[in-house]
């Protein structure tokens, strides 16, 4: 009989990239993929532990699993393993705990006959990742950067990912070829921090971007997060010498308040990030921005979210990540004594919420009349729907079948929260 495994993963592109190569390590195997939530011969959980949120998930899942498959295999890996294994080895069910340089080698811990196994020891290697073919994903996931180096007060990151490690340029291009041969058209480069891929391997980011978007058969290319301070022109002239690039940028900004952005040792201030993404602007006009925000820092006063609200309305940001502050064990943030109710937590969280959807909805309605290209996803509600360049969910009338190809779309109405278009 076939055997039977079931995925589950949460938290960044990280997860989802490096949970792409270990599905292709099952299924060369011989193993059958199945939705998480069927029974399964083995479940496995790549987990984060970015939030308590995030945390309290990975939990619920392990109980699923069991749940489901109460005579199968729960792995429970990433971020969350890697710091919390012992919490984990408490909940019922759980055969195997990997931290996350173990994860790759899953398969090798997995024909033990012991109860419950606990893998969690840290190494500075690299270890390559990518969306497959076994993945159900139309964007691939390619990982160039691990780990990493910097302490912001808040992160557990670097605790639970290590130092900054690196995929060399060669191996890069290797993969995307690979990536590409397999059917995809996007590409997104992937990492922790990939602003520090020069300092970690020597090599220009800027020069694997230019390589990459050198492939025959790469339609288009997009960039993880990227910190404000890694962010250098001559990255930006390459990225803007090419129609495969992506228009959407997605730029850490975690606090308009430049009292806040010290206390969390962020590298900038918000006059240096306004000047960053205006630079971007200058190359690359109708970008969509991204940015990742946290809301409720410990010792946040009222006048310094107003600064945070302010800064966000005056700069040109369209895509708010907005998160609560969360107590991170280990960090400096979590010893903190001025932490914050969880209700003016809630109250501001809400109110940056409502502001991102409100410019979110004005940055989409500004490109009614323009052409923009959509990589097709799926159908959602009679519509064909895909991400833009800029990062605009996009829906389109159409019989035929659009899935996983690039059209060129008018963009004609914006009716109810969606963004309409039609094939041009
Ligand atoms: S740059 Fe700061 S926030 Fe980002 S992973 Fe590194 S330590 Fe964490």
């Amino acid at each position: 009989m076939t055997k039977t495994v079931a995925f589950n993963t949460l938290g960044c592109r990280l997860n989802l990239a490096e949970t792409g190569e270990i599905t292709q390590k099952f299924t060369e195997q011989g193993y059958e993929v199945v939705e998480f939530g069927e029974p399964a011969d083995v479940s496995f959980l790549n987990t984060c532990t970015v939030t308590d949120n995030a945390d309290s998930k990975c939990r619920n899942l392990i109980r699923k699993a069991q749940r489901v498959s109460p005579e199968g295999k729960i792995i429970v890996t990433g971020c969350y393993a890697q710091m919390e294994s012992e919490a984990i080895s408490q909940i019922k069910g759980v055969d195997l705990i990997l931290g996350n340089s173990e994860k790759y080698n899953v398969l090798d811990y997995l024909e033990s006959e012991d109860e419950l196994q606990i893998k969690i020891d840290q190494t500075d290697e690299f270890w390559g990742a990518s969306t497959t073919p076994s993945d159900s994903h139309t964007r691939a996931f390619l990982k160039i950067q691990d780990g990493c180096n910097y302490i912001c007060s808040f992160c557990i990151i670097p605790f639970a990912r290590g130092r900054s490690k690196t995929i060399s340029i060669a191996e890069a291009v290797y993969k995307a070829k690979e990536i590409v041969a397999n059917g995809f058209k996007e590409i997104v480069l992937t990492g922790v921090n990939i602003g520090e891929y020069e300092s970690t391997s020597g090599e220009k980011l800027a020069d694997l971007v230019k390589e990459i978007l050198e492939i025959e058969g790469l339609e288009r290319l997009r960039l993880s997060s990227v910190e404000p301070n890694t962010i250098t022109n001559e990255l930006l002239e390459v990225l803007a010498s090419s129609p495969k690039t992506c228009e959407h940028f997605h730029i850490p900004l975690q606090s308009g308040d430049n009292g806040i952005l010290k206390e969390m040792r962020r590298k900038y201030d918000s006059e240096f990030y306004s000047k960053t993404i205006a630079n971007i602007k200058s190359f690359f006009p109708n970008a969509g921005i991204g940015a990742d925000v946290i809301v409720g820092y410990p010792g946040e006063t009222e006048e310094q979210f107003l600064n945070t609200v302010k800064f966000l309305e005056e700069n040109p940001i369209t895509h708010f990540h907005v998160f609560p502050f969360s107590k991170r064990k280990g960090t400096t943030a979590a010893l903190n004594k001025e932490q914050l109710q969880t209700v003016v937590k809630s109250k501001r969280v809400k109110i940056l919420r409502e502001l991102g959807n409100k410019k979110l909805n004005e940055f989409a309605k500004s490109k009614i009349g323009q052409i923009t290209k959509v990589l097709f996803e799926d159908t959602q509600d009679g519509f064909w729907t895909g991400y833009s360049d800029e990062y605009l969910r996009v829906f389109v009338k159409s019989n035929s079948n659009l899935k996983n190809q690039i059209f060129s779309v008018r963009l004609i109405d914006y009716k109810n929260e969606k963004l309409i278009g039609e094939l041009n």
